[in-house]
């Protein structure tokens, strides 16, 4: 029924444009394009690239910056539609750093910082890919950070590890979160943190140097172990205001999530799709096997889910539209778990219609299942999601 699967209930006039245009740029990229990246390991430059050509990388840049000036309305339609076209939440998150990582300083960066780097942005000439706040000591648990930005003459020397940081490897710019005070001297935890610019160019082989991890999943997305040893950052550097780097953070977290949620929804859309075009098609025993309830079930439960989920997302958009910030949280939190869970479902009904071929990386729900079981994990875990519902919105006691 059109509406549910493709994506386009309840759309608005805008969200539709956007859906229309993402859609159209990202169907030159076919289910062979992504294949081979992952088969290679390598990065879709070549699909990067067309997005930044045509705008999107500075979706979140304001119009005077030379950007598209989206709003999280739209936002949420492009990022869905960019997992959705075949490409999965590996492909959203091959752009998904470049995209978010300009909120930081369009909301607290200095007017020269603005100037010098937004417009570039907006014209796909410069990328602010990678966002280094997780350390092998500080995942959920944040304000744990160590690593450290000391002010040395009119600039700052950083020190310190950063773990799990995606697209150092193809970025110009990274956003570095750092202890600016010890954790000891400050009086709550959540002070002494600050935001940083690091010109990637100047700093790897300066004071920054980098390690792949390897991992079984998003193999075109590549992630790193960053170490710091005396990193020399200039005073400019510093993004928005000195020990307040953690509220900083935390604005710009909900809106983040509710868009993960999106390209969950996306990838959910697209491991049924592929479910239902294969039970559709093969026959076993002389009859397709999706007239197996079985077979039928799974797919209908997960899609279900899928669509529940579709409408917490696109409620937390209106939300943060329309600057309801309390809302906005409860709704992207609720919005990220449910969506995590109905794309894992879709991805194990597709796997499990295939059969055997669930397997072949041909038919490509293997590689959905297994980045629908890495958005349980990142940006943050379920249970991290469900801590911000049983706690801010159920008003239960904080367990941590
Ligand atoms: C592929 C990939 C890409 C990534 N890219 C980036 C990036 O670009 N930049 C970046 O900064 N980070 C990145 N990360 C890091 C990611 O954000 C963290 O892995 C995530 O926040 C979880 O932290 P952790 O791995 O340290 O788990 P931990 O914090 O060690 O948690 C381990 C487990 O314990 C559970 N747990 C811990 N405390 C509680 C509690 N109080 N209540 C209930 N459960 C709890 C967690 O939910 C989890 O299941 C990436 C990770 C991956 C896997």
């Amino acid at each position: 029924m059109a509406g549910f699967t493709d994506g386009s209930l309840d759309l608005t006039e805008s969200q539709r444009l956007v859906r229309k245009s993402v859609r159209g740029i990202c169907s030159a990229f076919d289910d062979e394009y992504w294949r081979e990246r992952a088969r290679a390991g390598e990065y879709p430059h070549e699909f990067v690239d067309t997005l930044a050509d045509e705008g999107l990388m500075g979706a979140l840049v304001p119009q005077e910056y030379g950007g598209a000036g989206m709003d999280t309305r739209e936002t949420v339609v492009m990022m869905e539609e960019i997992a959705a076209s075949g490409g999965g939440f590996a492909a959203a998150q091959a752009v998904h750093g470049g995209i978010y990582n300009s909120v930081p300083l369009v909301k607290y960066g200095s007017e020269s910082m603005k100037e010098d780097l937004l417009p570039r942005v907006a014209r796909g000439e410069a990328s602010i890919q990678a966002f280094c706040l997780t350390e092998p000591n500080a995942g959920s648990d944040s304000t744990s950070i160590e690593t450290s930005a000391e002010r040395d003459g009119d600039g700052w020397v950083v020190n310190g590890q950063k773990i799990w940081i995606s697209r150092v490897d193809v970025s110009d710019y990274a956003v570095l979160v750092a202890r600016t005070t010890p954790k000891s001297e400050v009086e709550k935890a959540t002070r002494g943190i600050s935001m940083f610019l690091v010109d990637l160019d100047e700093a790897i082989g300066s004071g920054l140097e980098l390690d792949p991890i390897e991992k079984s999943v998003s193999e075109f997305v590549h992630s790193f172990q960053l170490y710091f040893d005396d990193l020399r950052l200039p005073a400019d550097a510093l993004i928005g205001e000195e020990g307040e780097g953690f509220y900083q953070v935390l604005e710009g977290l909900n809106e983040e999530r509710l868009v993960i949620a999106a390209e969950c929804l996306g990838l959910g859309r697209l491991a049924i799709e592929r479910g239902v075009d294969y039970a559709n098609d093969r026959e076993v025993f002389g009859r397709a096997i999706g007239s197996n309830q079985a077979i039928q079930h799974p797919l209908a439960e997960a899609f279900a889910r899928l669509q529940a989920a579709r409408q917490l997302t696109y409620a937390g958009a209106d939300a943060s539209a329309d600057g309801r910030d309390a809302d906005l949280g409860a709704y992207a939190n609720m919005a990220k778990f449910l969506a995590s869970d109905a794309a894992f479902e879709a991805a194990d009904a597709a796997v499990q219609t295939h059969g055997g071929f669930g397997v072949a990386v041909e038919y490509d729900v293997e590689r959905y299942f297994r980045e629908a079981r890495l958005t349980r994990l990142v940006p943050i875990t379920q249970q991290l999601a469900l801590n911000y519902v049983g706690e801010k919105v159920l008003g239960l006691p904080r367990s941590y």
